[in-house]
């Protein structure tokens, strides 16, 4: 394990945020299926063709038209999208990983934007808040204003581990937000690629860039003393 603190992102760092995509489009495929005359089934199928489709923004109103339901308030819908208790799992190498950190004590922080209730179902969910000390949700400390690349989750995260940021590493999969302000505060950063993630593909300029890259988060345990 390399010799300083590490704070994670949670989403695509963790865990697949696909696999919560799913998760929440059953929850609305159920909820759609209590007001219509519809099964649970063909509605989740067709919330997937259209996010397939079309991505993520339309999805709900695309399916309803889909199904002639006028009847329901999209907001409704997003809201148990948002709401709904989360079937997800850590990836593998999170979870040696996270094994490894514990065994040996090492303090670990996260930091997460999205919706409070949403990051917090998806934090319980995967059993984080006993393996991690420092948990902090951007959404707390003011709303979106406060999410990455925002500094204040940032200097929480350190306050709450007793840590300089030359001491941290940050590590998320997102270069629009989640490497220029640790790098600028003077954490050193690193990207996770991983095969499935909405950034994998994104390359920005390398001011946005983490100063390396890693396939899966045991790559940070084999770098011990490095
Ligand atoms: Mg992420």
């Amino acid at each position: 394990m390399i010799n300083k603190t590490i704070i994670l992102d949670l989403d695509d760092t963790l865990y697949c945020e696909h696999d919560y995509v799913r998760s929440g489009f059953e929850a609305v495929a159920h909820y759609i299926a209590g007001h219509s005359e519809f099964t649970p089934n063909h509605i989740y199928n067709q919330l997937i063709a259209y996010w397939q489709e079309r991505g993520r923004g339309q999805v709900f109103d695309l399916t309803c038209a889909f199904f002639h339901i006028d009847d329901i308030d999209i907001a409704e819908l997003v809201q148990v999208y948002r709401f709904h208790t989360p079937s997800i799992q850590l990836y593998d190498d999170a979870v040696q990983f996270l094994d490894d950190a514990n065994m040996r004590k090492l303090p670990l922080g996260l930091i997460t934007d999205g919706t409070s209730i949403t990051q917090w179902n998806k934090i319980k969910a995967l059993q984080l808040v006993d393996r991690i000390e420092a948990i902090v949700v951007s959404d707390d400390l003011g709303g979106s204003a406060c999410w990455k690349p925002n500094k204040a989750p940032y200097q929480l995260a350190l306050k709450q581990l007793d840590k300089l940021p030359e001491q941290c590493i940050y590590v998320g999969d997102n270069p629009h937000k989640d490497f220029i302000t640790a790098r600028k505060l003077g954490m050193e950063t690193v990207r996770i690629v991983r095969s499935i993630g909405d950034h994998m593909n994104t390359r920005l300029d390398k001011a946005y860039e983490a100063d390396w890259e890693i396939h899966a988060l045991t790559e940070l345990i084999d770098r011990q003393g490095t």
